[in-house]
């Protein structure tokens, strides 16, 4: 069964696009079969993936008003791995399923055929709390959070989990926290090294073991529309995602054990 999460952050640049492309680049490269929605009308995830953003293109967009499937949507790239992109078309949205019943469980509905074909979802979520965004967090089982280790990242942070609390208490009752992810980290910052000693503090081991370091490969990666291990295989960027998409099947496995072991005890 697939394992679906939701890359968010309300908070804008914190690297959520990064992680979703990359991510999925690696977790494919070991071998997973991986989808990657992008849910942001901005479709950075879509062309950052090679995937040019044609208007005729069938969409996130027509999947969400009921107009295309799934399986008829997606797109595979260059790089292992199945892409729904986005384009500017999805902004509008919003506006249709206002309209529409169960708007709030469209993506998770659309999902259910094609969860078989797939080890891991990753949704790119938009930098704000929409329609879109809470249609990420129903549909998938569990957030990873990128987040920026800055003063204000505790109190956005604050804000993420109130809004997990209430998806939880009205749309989704399993949704979990899967992790946090440190981004954009510059260990040389004083307060840097505070506000990452503070979260984990917070939030023990649900913060990943692995930091993703400001990288410029990371940055320039996208404007060839690749991930970055089909850019700079050996930058310390590429290294960074490859360690935590092994971080994250350690995890999975190490989890799946434990129930193992528990069933065996049962
Ligand atoms: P938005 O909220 O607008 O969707 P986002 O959270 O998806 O933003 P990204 O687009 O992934 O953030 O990153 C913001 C900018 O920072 C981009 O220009 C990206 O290339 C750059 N960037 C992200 N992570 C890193 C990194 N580890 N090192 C260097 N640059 C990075
Ligand atoms: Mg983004």
């Amino acid at each position: 069964m697939a394992r679906i999460l939701a890359v968010t952050n309300q908070k804008g640049g914190v690297g959520k696009t990064t992680t979703a492309v990359n991510l999925s680049a690696c977790l494919a490269t070991l071998g997973q079969r991986v989808l990657m929605i992008d849910l942001d009308p901005q479709g950075n995830a879509t062309t950052g993936c090679g995937v040019v953003k044609r208007v005729a293109l069938p969409t996130v967009y027509q999947i969400l008003i009921g107009r295309s499937t799934l399986a008829e949507a997606r797109v595979r790239t260059n790089f292992g791995f199945d892409i729904l992109p986005a384009n500017r078309e999805l902004a509008g949205a919003e506006v249709e399923l206002i309209e529409m019943g169960g708007r709030e469980f469209r993506l998770r509905d659309a999902l259910l055929p094609v969860l078989g074909d797939y080890d891991f979802v990753l949704m790119d979520c938009p930098p704000a709390l929409n329609m879109l965004t809470v249609n990420g967090l129903v549909a998938a089982q569990a957030v990873m959070i990128p987040m920026q280790c800055e003063y204000y990242a505790l109190e956005g942070l604050t804000d993420l989990v109130a809004t997990l609390k209430k998806v939880r208490a009205h749309l989704n009752s399993t949704l979990e926290i899967e992790g946090l992810l440190r981004t954009l980290f510059d260990p040389r910052s004083t307060l840097t090294q505070q506000v990452s000693g503070e979260l984990v503090e917070h939030f023990g081991d649900k913060v990943y073991r692995t930091i993703i370091p400001r990288n410029v490969r990371l940055a320039e990666a996208p404007s060839y529309g690749k991930p970055v291990i089909a850019f700079d295989r050996a930058s310390k960027g590429a290294q960074a995602y490859m360690a935590l998409a092994q971080e994250i099947l350690d995890r999975r496995d190490g989890a799946s054990g434990a129930a193992v072991a528990q069933g065996v005890d049962a």
